[in-house]
């Protein structure tokens, strides 16, 4: 029992220690933005474009990354399959999971950053 933090007042109750809001799970690294293509419990899977160098033609062109991300429990209700989200590097949770979910991006918001 350790006096770090009790000003902190939860609505939501949650017990999950890889929430990076109410656990200790820090984050570090890369930030991507990106659709969530398919939801489970407590991970989303988000799939983006980005742009790669073709050598063999010479050119740019599109691909398409997915990647495995951690949804906790308090943010559960706010995503939805279709979403544009953040999701910020983290420590290897998983096998395929070494993100988790930061924020949902608006739709005003898209493209902005
Ligand atoms: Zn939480």
């Amino acid at each position: 029992m350790q006096g770090k933090k009790t000003d902190e007042t939860v609505s939501v109750n949650c017990t999950d220690i890889d929430c990076p809001v109410h656990g200790n799970l820090k984050l570090r690294g890369r930030t991507f933005k990106g659709h969530v293509i398919s939801k489970h419990e407590k991970r989303i899977a988000i799939e983006f474009e980005r742009m790669i160098y073709l050598r063999k033609y010479e050119r740019y062109g599109k691909t398409k990354t997915k990647l495995h991300a951690r949804l906790p429990k308090c943010m559960d209700k706010e995503v939805n399959v279709g979403d544009l989200v953040r999701i910020k590097e983290c420590r290897p949770l998983s096998k395929i999971i070494h993100f988790t979910f930061l924020e949902k991006v608006n739709g005003s918001e898209e493209g902005k950053k």
